[in-house]
């Protein structure tokens, strides 16, 4: 049920790709758990934030139900079941709430090699094996092409060797899987993440899977109790962890005239803190860069007359 809580409680896989990434971002959101014995369920011990242990395809429903509160899911898995709930008259659709940066794949069309592929029409009377009926059923009748969908729950890869289906629609990240079975990727239908998903607000309508931008609090028109303030704060650490992510403090010092050449070379850097140093006639700066920090950049940094450039790892922020 849906009733008052005061503990929230997040959904993720339990093992598979999304697992390992999933807790790693929750940690470093400064949340820590005891384990139950049977490892489905983890109680909240820094904050009163619970996880639940599942399989990935079950964590819309539980959301849905309102048995958990938020979840860490593929995009795909979600929009699958979006598109399945609203097909069935459903209208409470659910919000991705943040792309979270990993599980990176996409849903794409693959035909075996020896087609020659010249465009989607060629799909038209075909049959397609697929585990994501719905968003491939979308697609077919949003380009206007008749053909048959094959609902698979697994193995789908091997439809077309088996005579199951003539071509396929399946994830793929690499392309390896897809390379050994003789098929190859033709059209992206989905590019997909993991993403913090949890029920559509109540005040944005049912617009479906909409992008909740940063500045949005709207957790206090879907739940009223204390959860609303726990999602709130979760996300304000989740934002502050993702764009500290990647990026890095850069520490060197300079001479005053190196100064003007040297700032344009930092890679996408928040105004840089410049120091006196005590006694010298130099400068110290350090600049937080959420561009990438590479060797070469380093070394044109040198070059333009940095010295002592230190590069150090952001592990939080809270602007
Ligand atoms: P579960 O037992 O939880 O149902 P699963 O086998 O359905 O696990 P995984 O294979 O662990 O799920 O994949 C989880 C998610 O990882 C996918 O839904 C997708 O979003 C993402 N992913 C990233 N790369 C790939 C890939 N190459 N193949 C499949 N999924 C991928
Ligand atoms: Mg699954």
């Amino acid at each position: 049920g849906n009733g008052a809580r005061d503990r929230l409680r997040i959904a993720i896989q339990k093992s598979g790709r999304l697992a390992e990434p999933a807790r790693a971002l929750l940690t470093a959101c400064g949340l820590s758990w005891r384990e139950s014995r049977d490892r489905l369920f983890c109680y909240g011990e820094s904050l009163p934030v619970d996880l639940l242990l599942v399989r990935d395809d079950d964590i819309p429903g539980l959301i849905r139900d309102g048995v958990c509160d938020l979840g860490v899911v593929g995009r795909n898995v979600l929009l699958e079941q979006d598109i399945a709930l609203k097909a069935g008259g459903g209208s409470e659709a659910f919000r991705e709430w943040r792309p979270l940066g990993f599980g990176g794949c996409r849903l794409a069309i693959a035909v075996p090699e020896t087609w020659a592929w010249q465009s989607q029409a060629q799909l038209a009377g075909t049959r397609l094996a697929t585990s994501y009926p719905a968003i491939l059923r979308q697609w077919l009748d949003g380009q206007g092409i008749a053909a048959e969908v094959v609902e698979l729950s697994g193995s789908v890869e091997i439809a077309p060797r088996l005579g199951q289906a003539d071509a396929i629609c399946d994830l793929v990240s690499s392309g390896a899987t897809l390379a050994a079975n003789q098929l190859k990727p033709v059209m992206t239908l989905l590019e997909s993440e993991a993403v913090l998903a949890g029920p559509s607000s109540a005040t944005s309508g049912a617009s479906g899977l909409d992008q909740a931008t940063p500045r949005q609090p709207a957790f206090d028109g879907i739940w009223d109790d204390a959860r609303a303030g726990l999602a709130e704060l979760l996300l304000r650490r989740l934002d502050g962890v993702l764009r500290m992510r990647h990026s890095k403090l850069l520490m060197f010092q300079a001479s005053r005239e190196a100064i003007p050449s040297l700032l344009p070379l930092l890679p996408d850097a928040e105004a840089p803190t410049v120091m006196q140093i005590d006694g010298g006639d130099g400068l110290a700066l350090q600049a937080l860069c959420h561009g990438a920090v590479t060797w070469q950049r380093l070394e044109e940094l040198k070059r333009a007359g940095a010295r002592g450039l230190l590069v150090l790892p952001v592990e939080g922020m809270l602007a």
